[in-house]
């Protein structure tokens, strides 16, 4: 016999999506169990930049801001096309500020708005500049206690001294520490701070991004006091042709059988890391990288796919991409930095691929800059695509994982993350590019620095490109020279941050059969469904936003349906 637990509504995956469900459920009145595989709440959630798009939200709108869904619908009418999962798009729209607002007033879940965060695609129709992304409420990890261990680290790549976290407000103050009073005190702070946390926690407890939402999320739920069983994994549905009453977990070494009067809500963060998922969806040749949580290995799909579910999958379009950098940490283990903002906009940097060719609007996001590669890759190889700046830009703005002023970038070359070169000549031999094509694709982007304008790929033209350039370089905020040895080459591959293809649903996140028929007690959210999106890229937050308001749609639903038991 195993052991049994009743409940009205189980919910599989502590990231994002099912703690945002089973926060909801709870708020709701129903009786919930979470269960997560890992040891730890957050999966890739934890480790994102926390970003949530959604539109019209009320955060924004108190700040100044003026957005609306109808401007988001014309917007994604365009980008996404007209013919795909209606439905679902407009639910999302019309519920994604009541979601979030439903949060704030009720739990520790809170947002600040981003301000100006322009859309990926900037120059379209309906697209916005500011006001439609916002970010969770850094929080203090300390509040937590004990618990704080449960919450995932971010990746290394993204902490100062193995344990800071900085948002993007703080890198300024850091970087000019030396430069005036107020940034030295400030850093002084920060540093004292991580200080103090290090004698007592594992890493700094001052938390941003998507883990001040993932710690959050769960601060709330442990308020509530949800029940949470961790080394616990979903491993099959149980019910029959009239729908899903349960799940049967592996918890530690045994085997719990759950009834679940209201049905199951299947988060366990989508397929990146289940290889037969990858080469069934994957473009090819498969990417092999992935920025997703080791875990997500597809368990909420299969598990779908088993009891019939059908899943939404646009080819050409099942991942959600960032190019990404290969770095040798402390320990000698390999990770990945997602060159997601910080340098390839910035004015002095070129991609190239194998040819010594451009390719891409080097400043476009990172979605976009990876569909570049894959194009480029079918007429010159360009997987990997390589980075290129001179020494004027490296001290400047940094690239990738070596940050502005580094004092010792000879150590990346030693350690194999970039090469390096005296001349343009030798870094193309040193990086196996064609050295007469590289001399002249840098030769005409540094004409192009001269006149402002990039005649090939139009670097620096739309506002998302001037945004994450330099405003106080002239006459255009992206283009510059390379022109100073040495010069500098990071190799880039396309890494998935998120899957696209997954469950269909339906605009409650009911999966689907292959009918198209809801399966009674049977949700999907965050990547275990598939996007609403589609596998377009449309702004700061896709895969978040819909997350949460996904799992607040599924919650409720779940409360004013029938028992399926
Ligand atoms: C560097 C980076 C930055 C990002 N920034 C953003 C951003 O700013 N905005 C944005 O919208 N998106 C961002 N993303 C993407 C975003 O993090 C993910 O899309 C999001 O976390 C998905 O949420 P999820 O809850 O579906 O999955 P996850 O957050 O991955 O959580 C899934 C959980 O399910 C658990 N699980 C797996 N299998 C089982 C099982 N069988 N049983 C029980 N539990 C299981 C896992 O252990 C994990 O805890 C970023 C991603 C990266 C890598």
């Amino acid at each position: 016999m195993h052991p049994q637990r009743d409940v009205d509504l189980l919910i599989a995956g502590a990231g994002p999506a099912g703690m945002a469900a089973a926060l909801v459920a709870s708020l709701e009145g129903l009786d919930v169990l979470l269960c997560e595989k890992s040891n730890q709440v957050g999966g890739t959630g934890s480790t994102s930049a926390g970003t949530l798009w959604i539109p019209g939200n009320s955060q924004s709108k108190a700040a100044g801001f003026k957005d609306s869904a109808a401007q988001a619908d014309r917007y994604l009418s365009a980008l996404v096309g007209e013919n795909t999962q209606r439905a679902l798009r407009d639910a999302y729209l019309a519920t994604g500020p009541a979601a979030i607002d439903y949060l704030s007033a009720r739990t520790d879940v809170q947002f600040l708005p981003c301000g100006m965060h322009p859309d990926y695609r900037s120059n379209m129709a309906g697209a916005a500049l500011a006001g439609r992304a916002i970010v969770p409420v850094p929080f203090d990890g300390r509040l937590l206690g004990d618990d704080f261990r449960r919450v995932r680290a971010p990746i290394p790549e993204f902490m100062l001294f193995s344990g800071m976290m900085v948002g993007k407000a703080d890198l300024g103050p850091l970087i000019g520490r030396f430069r005036s009073v107020k940034n030295f005190i400030y850093s002084a702070k920060l540093f004292a701070r991580y200080l103090a946390d290090r004698l007592r926690y594992p890493r700094g407890t001052r938390l941003m991004m998507g883990n001040a939402l993932v710690a959050r999320l769960f601060y709330s739920l442990r308020k509530r006091g949800v029940p949470i069983l961790f080394d616990a994994a979903i491993e099959e549905l149980t019910g029959d042709r009239n729908g899903v009453t349960g799940a049967r977990l592996k918890v530690g070494n045994d085997n719990v059988l759950v009834k679940a009067r209201k049905g199951v809500v299947l988060a366990t963060g989508g397929y990146a890391h289940g290889q037969q998922f990858r080469d069934r969806l994957m473009p090819q040749p498969v990417p092999p990288y992935s920025l997703s949580f080791e875990g997500n290995r597809g368990d909420g799909v299969a598990l779908g796919e088993s009891f019939g579910a059908a899943l939404a999958h646009k080819a050409g379009a099942s991942g959600l991409w960032a190019p990404v950098s290969i770095t040798t940490r402390a320990d000698g283990s390999k990770g990945l930095f997602p060159h997601l903002v910080l340098d390839r906009a910035k004015p002095g940097l070129i991609a190239v691929n194998s040819a010594g060719r451009r390719f891409v609007n080097e400043g476009t996001s990172y979605h976009d800059f990876v569909l570049a590669m894959f194009e480029s890759h079918a007429t010159a190889p360009s997987i990997p695509a390589y980075l290129v700046c001179d020494a004027e830009f490296l001290k400047k703005y940094g690239l990738g994982i070596v940050y502005p002023g580094h004092r010792k970038p000879q150590k990346f070359v030693d350690n194999g993350y970039f090469a390096s070169a005296r001349s343009l000549d030798e870094l193309a031999t040193k990086i196996g590019v064609d050295p007469t094509a590289l001399r002249d694709t840098v030769a005409r982007n540094n004409r192009y620095a001269e006149t402002g304008t990039d005649v090939d790929f139009g670097k620096g033209d739309t506002e998302l490109n001037r945004f994450n350039g330099d405003v106080q370089h002239k006459p255009n905020p992206c283009l510059g020279r390379l022109a100073v040895p040495p010069f500098y080459a990071v190799a880039v591959w396309p890494a998935d941050i998120a899957v696209s293809s997954g469950l269909a649903t339906d605009a409650d996140a009911r999966v689907l059969d292959a009918a198209g028929k809801a399966i009674p007690g049977l949700y999907a959210c965050g990547n275990d469904m598939a996007s609403v999106m589609a596998g377009s890229y449309p702004g700061p937050g896709t895969t978040l936003g819909p997350a949460i308001v996904f799992a607040y749609r599924a919650a409720r639903h779940a409360k004013a349906a029938p028992t399926t038991l």
